[in-house]
């Protein structure tokens, strides 16, 4: 499987053909695409993403080529928001998270709580394979993993990542794709049962640490 990601915009990656929630900065241009190609599909998990031909729900899933897809339910930055998990040849499988999972990071609750966040993130995208390469929907990743450190100051795994990422980044190269291991190991939002994130957002439980993390992040200035 080879992956081609589409910068476009300030700070946005787009990726042929799966539409993951219907912002206007994700699915805009849809319809202009389907004027431009016959038979195009776009698959998406929100009637209100645009040009949407097949509505998908968790757990659906169906074949491009060789590929298989599985359609992850992840509703919170959007009430429709899907995530797509990729297996099927000798590659390393793939999600492509949107705007649920960034590389150091995690979207706005516009439209759910912590509790559906914690889901997403911890029960579902959380339980993929450690290898799988995770393509997000915006480079983020430097600002996300500045947060990181205010969370967990002595996170070795966070420091090491931000030199990488900056390095990366001097150089005008995409930070994504992440993986599964990589954000267990520097991602706040993923990392709600640790001690350390517990004790920063003083807090006793995962849901309310990241009630306390969204908040804090909403306004956090690097
Ligand atoms: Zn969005």
């Amino acid at each position: 499987m080879k992956v081609q990601i589409l910068p476009a915009l300030q700070d946005n990656y787009m990726y042929l053909v799966l539409t993951t929630h219907h912002h206007w900065d994700h699915a805009g241009g849809n319809a202009k695409l389907c004027k431009m190609f016959d038979n195009l599909q776009v698959y998406g998990g929100d009637d209100r993403i645009e040009a949407l031909t097949h509505k998908v729900k968790h757990d659906d899933s169906f074949n491009i080529g060789e590929l298989k897809v599985q359609c992850l339910g992840t509703p919170c930055h959007t009430r429709g928001h899907i995530c797509y998990y990729i297996t099927g040849n000798q590659d390393p499988p793939a999600v492509f998270t949107g705007d649920t999972l960034f590389a150091g990071g995690c979207g706005r609750f516009f439209e759910g709580d912590a509790e559906q966040m914690y889901k997403a993130l911890i029960k579902i995208l959380g339980a993929l394979p450690n290898e799988t390469k995770v393509y997000c929907g915006h480079e983020y990743t430097e600002n996300n993993l500045k947060f990181g450190q205010h969370v967990e100051p002595e996170n070795e795994a966070i420091r090491q990542k931000i030199e990488s990422v900056h390095i990366q980044r001097e150089k005008h190269c995409p930070t994504v794709p992440s993986t599964i291991q990589d954000e267990k190991l520097t991602n706040p939002f993923m990392r709600v049962h640790e001690q350390s994130v517990m004790d920063h957002a003083k807090q006793k439980d995962p849901i309310h640490t990241m009630a306390f993390l969204r908040r804090e992040k909403d306004n956090f200035k690097v």
